[in-house]
């Protein structure tokens, strides 16, 4: 049987490959954004599974509105504030739309 984490992709290996960098050179605390493959601290990123104000996860946030992303090729996989805010700005927008027309059938 085979361990799914070993075949998954070391994503801070990856932000160093692509920028040239040695590891030695990044702060123990650092993290690769999931989304936008940026460094970041690790004080300033949210994990998949954290609950956001709808009370469901990012994971399923992003599954909804991205399924094209693979979620599951990275180990324990975050995304940076930034990120988070328009994910959170995206998902409320799209909110705010269908509950206007959900409020106003006869018109819309
Ligand atoms: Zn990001």
């Amino acid at each position: 049987m085979t361990d799914e984490t070993e075949e998954r992709l070391n994503i801070m290996e990856v932000y160093l490959n692509r920028n040239d960098i040695k590891a030695v050179d990044v702060p123990d605390e650092s993290i690769v954004c999931r989304l936008c493959l940026e460094m970041v601290d690790n004080g300033c990123c949210i994990s998949l599974d954290c609950e956001t104000k709808d009370v469901v996860t990012l994971r399923i946030l992003l599954e909804k509105y991205f399924p094209e992303l693979d979620l599951y090729v990275t180990k324990d996989p975050a995304i940076c504030k930034t990120c988070h805010l328009s994910l959170q700005n995206h998902s409320d927008f799209i909110k705010n739309c269908l509950d206007t027309t959900e409020k106003n059938p006869k018109i819309l």
